[in-house]
């Protein structure tokens, strides 16, 4: 999981900030003040930072400075000032990216998420990336045991989580009921395989847009269920 330090005074943005973040599956620190964030930034092992300009006992600049002298990991830079924004580039201080306040926080996300990719493959560390399968708008994090669709966050059971990953990672392969009960819940099944049908049922709910034409999970008829790619 990658961590990322936010230095930046203004809790609420700090807070709100860390929230979508952390919905996004990042590890987040908020330091409040300059100088400690700065010795934060260089002493630990960050990912990413996000920097506010204007900060209590060390500014941004500085900050900025600090940490380029030593770490090439990216570094965000936040300002509510265009004019700030245009004085940084300027002075050249290695920041990688600059965002101007008020900004969306999935704009801050996935800014996040771009730089992270681009020093990850810079780095070739081989960093622990997700086991993310993604099909047609459907997403499932199988590190984070999550699903979204078209971005939307779902809310799955294990169960349900279970179901759906097993049908995506053996696509266009029909399995029985009798097969997935046995592959999912795992005993002998003299169980109700009615289960694997009601599961079915809510899984499409969830990710399907019209559940009686679904785009993902297709009944086959006398037989049972195949995951269409
Ligand atoms: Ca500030």
């Amino acid at each position: 999981m990658s961590r990322i330090l936010i230095i930046e005074d203004e809790v609420a943005i700090a807070e709100l900030e860390k929230d979508y973040l952390e919905l996004s599956g990042f590890d987040v620190d908020v330091e409040t003040d300059g100088e400690l964030g700065a010795d934060r930034a260089l002493s630990e092992e960050f990912d990413l930072i996000i920097l506010d300009l204007m900060l209590p006992n060390m500014d941004g600049f500085e900050i900025c400075k600090k940490i380029r002298e030593e770490k090439n990991i990216p570094i965000i830079m936040v300002s509510a000032k265009k004019e700030d924004i245009d004085k940084i580039r300027g002075l050249g201080l290695g920041a990688d990216d600059y965002i101007t306040k008020p900004f969306s926080p999935s704009e801050l996300v996935a800014r996040v998420k771009a730089h992270l990719a681009r020093y990850k493959r810079l780095i070739g560390s081989g960093a622990k990336v997700n086991d993310v399968i993604e099909i047609r708008g459907l997403k499932i994090d199988k590190t984070a045991r999550r699903v979204f669709i078209n971005d939307e966050e779902k809310n799955f059971t294990t169960k349900e989580f279970d179901l759906l990953t097993f049908l995506a990672e053996n696509p266009n392969h029909v399995y029985t009921k009798e097969e997935l009960f046995r592959e999912i819940w795992d005993m002998e099944s003299i169980g109700d395989i009615a289960t694997v049908t009601v599961h079915i049922k809510k899984i499409r709910e969830k990710i399907e847009y019209n559940t009686s034409k679904p785009q993902y999970i297709e009944t086959i008829w006398g037989v049972g269920y195949r995951f269409k790619v």
